[in-house]
């Protein structure tokens, strides 16, 4: 569907963007390790550089410390040679030359301190030198001690200049190397924070990886878990309504057909089988719906525990939806098979056309879901039809308000007595449930099928139980005749667990023999599984109670399984009495009835008898109880009582 596919795609896109974000950090931190060994590099050159910048000073020092040995070595050759003209000479040109490398030493900008150490040290040379100039001049009178003594000083002094220029030369040296070194070891340090810092990034981008792969997975996860169901893995209600308006809004001219199909009693076969069973029934049931030729091209959903809903885009023409309806119920023609256990299953199936502009999702979804839930039309298909919105609404409307009934007790129950055919004298009576609602008296007929359907049955079930039992021991204690209550039990109370618990304790509680009570329960109880039902019937029968099979006749329970249910009466429908004097058709069948009563040895009793006509004639078929109008409505359970003690 568009809106699936949207979705999906928006998803895909986001996975992608992140995936871009985090493929552009880990480039990130790459370009930091490559930056971070190149700059490396480029520390250890200037460091080289700066040594070698250096060089010149060094260079200098020498050339001063060459220079004044060759002052030194030109005084001794002076003092050698007497040729003051070329010792001036020579001096002369010396002194040139150490000033020329003090003044480029000046421009390296040596440490003052020692410059001036270094010239006061030359100075006294100078002056050493001048000195024994101007004692070699007295020729004759020379003091050649004098002589000596200066150039001694003078020795003294170039020594001294030349340790000193040593110690520059070797200062200058280390502090190259050890900025260098420092330079090398700062690179080194560099190098290692930002080695340190790239594998913090890689590692960062690492758990960033990691998160946002989660986090995809967790988006993933959570957009499964809200837009699909975890049991059949189908898309869910929400995507349903999603994928409806989403089909609308793309083209408000779209046809179509919205199917929802309902498995029936699901609730029921899970309260007997327990969960495991009803969700691999229905897992079954998604199969064979998606298997089904019919769905091809259509999106499936399961949007309740029993109902699956499917869209069809193309067929909007009523026949070819019933068509379609049809197909796709006879895929319950054959039983589901689950372990050692046979279930037949029914679908019914509610059919909301579209075709008109202003349909929106929701209503076409109610429109559905009102067309199973009126059940106007008979068998399992029900298309809706526009006065079914009330309908469906007052439907609702109703269930709410039996909620509160039954905690407003709300409900009580009529008696209808069941007369001998031949003496008419009341052998006993059906309990008969009515809802006293804002003053008015509400038939069964009315409300049933709304308590059958949200389970409520269950409840209201066990309250009548209760009831009919609290009044049949009221009824004791005045001193009333003892006479047996039939009680209706519908099939989802009877395949309850809890319900033989119930019974026994309703009696116990009001102290009712067993026998007082007869449970009117219909073939539909063993629909789903007679051999529970047979089993179940078994135990009823334990604690004593009767057992009558109501609207006997209607149902179709085979007469193989009626041989084995240890049941008391049978109770012939009112559909076949109403017209008993004028159908052959409808007195062959409870003639038939009647027979099979005597051949089973059990009761008969016919219901609805209106008229003296349908009493003669069921007494001459051999009925032996019948109840109906003509005897007496159901009555309030005074006036019951009253109508027995006036006996
Ligand atoms: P049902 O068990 O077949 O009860 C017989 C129905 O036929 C009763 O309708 C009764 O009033 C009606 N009836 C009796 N004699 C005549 C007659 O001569 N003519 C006509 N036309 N009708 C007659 P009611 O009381 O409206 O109950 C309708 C149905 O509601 C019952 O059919 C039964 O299936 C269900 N029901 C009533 N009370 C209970 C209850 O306590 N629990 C359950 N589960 N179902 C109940
Ligand atoms: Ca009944
Ligand atoms: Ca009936």
């Amino acid at each position: 569907m568009l809106k699936t596919m949207t979705t999906t795609n928006a998803n895909k896109l986001r996975a992608k963007k992140l995936l871009a974000i985090y493929a552009a950090v880990i480039g990130a931190a790459s370009l930091v390790i490559w930056l971070t060994l190149t700059s490396g590099q480029t520390v250890v050159t200037q460091t080289k550089k700066l040594t070698d910048y250096r060089i010149p000073e060094l260079r200098e020092i020498s050339m001063l410390q060459i220079a004044m040995s060759d002052r030194a070595i030109q005084l001794y050759f002076y003092y050698a040679t007497f040729n003051t003209q070329e010792w001036e000479e020579q001096d002369a040109l010396l002194t040139q030359r150490v000033t020329s490398h003090l003044e480029a030493l000046k421009k390296l900008r040596l440490v003052d301190i020692e410059s001036k150490k270094l010239l006061t040290l030359i100075a006294t040379f100078s002056q050493s030198a001048t000195l024994f100039n101007q004692e070699m001049l007295k020729l004759d009178t020379r003091d050649w001690d004098m002589l000596r003594a200066h150039l001694s000083t003078a020795k003294m002094a170039l020594n001294e200049i030349t340790s000193l220029l040593n110690d520059w030369s070797e200062k200058i040296n280390n502090t190259a190397q050890e900025s260098g070194l420092t330079a090398l070891d700062q690179v080194n340090q560099l190098t290692k924070l930002q080695l340190g810092f790239s594998i913090t990034v890689m590692l960062i981008s690492a758990f960033v990886l990691i998160a946002l792969y989660a986090r995809l997975k967790d988006q993933d996860d959570l957009y499964r878990l809200a837009y699909f169901d975890e049991l059949t893995n189908l898309p869910n209600r929400q995507r349903l309504e999603d994928d409806l308006e989403g089909l609308l809004a793309t083209n408000p001219n779209t046809k179509g057909a919205l199917f929802i199909v309902q498995i029936e009693r699901i609730k029921i076969i899970a309260s007997t089988y327990g969960h495991a069973i009803a969700d691999q029934l229905i897992i079954q049931i998604a199969r064979r719906i998606a298997n089904k030729q019919v769905t091809a091209n259509a999106q499936i959903y399961r949007i309740n525990t029993d109902s699956f809903a499917i869209i069809y885009q193309q067929s909007c023409e009523l026949l070819t939806a019933l068509n379609t309806a049809k197909n796709l119920s006879s895929i319950m023609e054959s039983s589901i098979t689950l372990g050692t256990r046979s279930l037949s299953v029914k679908l019914s199936i509610g059919i909301a056309l579209f075709a008109n502009q202003q349909d929106t999702a929701a209503r076409i979804m109610r429109n559905a879901v009102a067309a199973l839930s009126i059940r106007k039309q008979s068998g399992n298909i029900h298309l809706f039809e526009p006065r079914m919105t009330e309908e469906s609404e007052a439907w609702l409307s109703t269930e709410n308000a039996l909620r509160a009934a039954l905690e407003h007790s709300e409900f009580e129950l009529h008696y209808q007595p069941k007369v001998c055919a031949k003496t008419q004298t009341t052998m006993s009576s059906e309990a008969l449930i009515r809802w006293r609602r804002d003053g008015n008296l509400i038939s069964p007929a009315q409300f049933i099928p709304v308590a059958e359907e949200s389970g409520l049955i269950v409840p209201i079930g066990h309250w009548v139980l209760l009831e009919a039992c609290r009044q049949w021991q009221v009824w004791r204690s005045k001193g009333l005749l003892q006479l047996p209550i039939a009680v209706n039990i519908s099939a989802q109370q009877f395949q309850d667990p809890a319900f033989l618990a119930q019974v026994e304790n309703a009696l116990k509680q009001h102290e009712v023999p067993p026998a007082m009570i007869e449970l009117e329960i219909t073939e539909a109880v063993a629909a789903n599984d007679p051999e529970s039902a047979v089993a179940m019937m078994m135990k009823l029968k334990n604690l004593g109670v009767t057992l009558a099979i109501d609207d006997f006749g209607t149902g179709y329970s085979s007469l193989s399984y009626l041989k084995r249910f240890p049941i008391d009466t049978l109770k012939i429908d009112i559909a076949f009495v109403r017209n008993i004097n004028t159908s052959a058709h409808d007195q062959a069948i409870a003639t038939m009835i009647l027979a099979l009563g005597k051949q089973l040895n059990l009761k008969v009793v016919a219901e609805g008898v209106e008229t003296q006509d349908q009493q003669f004639l069921l007494a001459a078929l051999g009925c032996d109880i019948l109840q109906g109008y003509l005897f007496s409505k159901p009555i309030p359970a005074a006036q019951f009582a009253e109508r027995i003690n006036t006996i």
